[in-house]
């Protein structure tokens, strides 16, 4: 009688998110849970209604950009300067 070997096919996969992958995470997360201005109308009621969904709470303008927030840091820094 041949005996089957077992092969483990969990594990690895807990061990792979260090902590500093926790770390980041939380922190896109963290800017998923904020408001953003709206570019339809301006108001700062955008809201993430999935991942890379934004949705306004005033317009209900949807839109899609980052996974985590609407605008990328290029446009922020362009926003910036224009004051
Ligand atoms: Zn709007």
């Amino acid at each position: 009688m041949s005996r089957r070997s077992r092969r483990s096919h969990v594990g690895g996969l807990g061990a792979r998110y260090g902590r500093s992958v926790r770390r980041r995470l939380t922190r896109v997360q963290d800017e998923a849970h904020q408001r953003y201005p709206c570019p339809n109308c301006g108001s700062v009621a955008v809201e993430r209604s999935s991942v890379g969904v934004w949705e306004c709470r005033k317009c209900g303008n949807t839109f899609t950009g980052g996974a985590y927030s609407p605008t990328t840091k290029t446009g922020e820094v362009a926003r910036r300067s224009t004051g």
